[in-house]
């Protein structure tokens, strides 16, 4: 049977209760043993575990999170500590060896730091160890936060090429409309394109698949995490956190399915006949992208994913074909139509692109990353001339591109 490296992403509400607060113990003991169950069979696990700040409020006596910044990142260092506490308590009957990896996006805002960290998680794996990540948030303020956990399971699974990302969560799977006020709702069992998805997940409150008073975020989040998961490869699954177990009948069946090359009706069928007959849990798989449209590299990985951008450069059609052909082009001061925004040489910023160059900049649409040479002062300065201008013109020219192809990425679906 072939073996997996799987991501679990646990929410808050799937490790403390919403009413008392206190943590989840029955629940948290099913999902140490069930990730137990799945790393002796030779599977590779990674937490991505949500629940510092509550369970850091619980311990203070504190009901409403507060809206200060530094008292909730006290909170969430007075409940990493717990957090990570309880999981290795409860791992360690098992004889199960844990490692806390706390994260903002400053660690992997340089290439070789990003790959630092891969490599750790990855030396944890081989040595038959359970990470679990989470944020940093005793040190992120806003402009270096992932946000929610959904993203930062959907970047990890990416950086450590997982081949599945469970996000746990408090409905059994993605359904039409939300089934607590729609009895028509229909589960949808295979997603093989996010974009073709006909789903109602914006009601403000109460998402589908979400929204509890404990957690973050909802379903959006969790189709925004998929989306980027299944980009880099990763087949994401959106499965009952009440019922941690039911993660070890899906990657049976998965087991069972992987290599028999079904088409995507054929799962569709195969799942519901699973579901009905064999009593497999309802679960929403997305699809990973085949291995020829995934992103592959983990520094185009890395550009897309795992910077925050500062600005934006407007391009033309014409300048975009160029950047995305197969034999791609560096970005030219010449292609640049238009600076947004206030960034310095080295960070990442947007790349929009506008039909025509005297197109009206409302008209552009976000279409990749790039990491730039130059600020956007100079860039300003410079955008429409010549590469052999860019001297005269700055009193130095660092580089003829704004920005080198290797520094370039535009997500699967754009790529030509
Ligand atoms: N990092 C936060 C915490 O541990 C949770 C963020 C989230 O659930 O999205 O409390």
């Amino acid at each position: 049977m072939k073996k997996y490296t799987i991501v679990v992403k646990l929410g808050t509400s799937s490790l403390v209760d919403e009413v008392t607060r206190e943590p989840r113990l029955a629940n948290m003991s099913l999902i140490v043993e069930t990730l137990v169950k799945l790393r002796r069979s030779g599977h590779k696990i990674v937490i991505v575990s949500s629940g510092a700040i509550a369970i850091g409020m619980k311990r203070v006596g504190l009901s409403v999170k507060p809206s200060k910044l530094s008292e909730v990142q006290a909170l969430a260092s007075i409940g990493q500590g717990q957090l990570i506490g309880l999981f290795d308590d409860l791992f360690r009957q098992l004889n199960q060896i844990i490692a806390q990896i706390l994260i903002t996006r400053n660690d992997i805002m340089d290439f070789t730091q990003y790959k630092n960290a891969t490599n750790t998680i990855h030396e944890l794996l081989e040595m038959g160890v359970i990470p679990i990540v989470n944020e940093n948030d005793t040190l992120s303020v806003a402009e270096i936060k992932f946000g929610d956990n959904d993203t930062l399971s959907a970047i990890t699974a990416g950086m450590v090429h997982a081949d599945y990302l469970f996000l746990m969560t408090d409905v059994e799977c993605l359904y039409t409309d939300n089934p607590r006020s729609n009895p028509d709702a229909k589960p949808i069992l295979v997603v093989d394109d996010i974009d073709e998805l006909s789903v109602k997940t914006d009601t403000e409150s109460a998402p589908i698949g979400g929204g509890s008073k404990v957690g973050t975020g909802g379903m959006t989040t969790k189709l925004i995490a998929a989306e980027l998961a299944t980009n880099a490869g990763v087949t994401t699954i959106i499965t009952l956190s009440s019922k941690p177990q039911c993660i070890l009948e899906i990657v049976a069946n998965i087991q069972h399915q992987d290599g028999k090359n079904l088409s995507i009706a054929q799962q569709h069928e195969t799942i519901l006949d699973d579901v009905n007959k064999n009593k497999l849990p309802l679960h929403t798989r997305f699809l990973g992208l085949p291995r020829d449209s995934q992103i592959k590299s983990d520094k185009k990985f890395w550009l897309l994913h795992g910077l925050k951008t500062k600005g934006s450069l407007i391009i033309d059609q014409g300048c975009y074909d160029a950047l995305t052909r197969k034999n791609r082009a560096g970005l030219l001061p010449a292609g640049i139509v238009e600076v947004e925004g206030t960034f310095h040489e080295s960070e990442c910023v947007e790349l929009k692109v506008i039909p025509k160059r005297d197109s009206p900049i409302t008209e552009a649409v976000a279409k990749g990353h790039c990491r730039v040479n130059y600020s956007s002062t100079e860039i300003s300065l410079i955008k429409g001339l010549k590469s052999n201008e860019i001297e005269n013109k700055l009193g130095f020219a660092d580089s003829e591109y704004i920005a080198h192809r290797d520094n370039i990425a535009f997500p699967p679906k754009v790529t030509i």
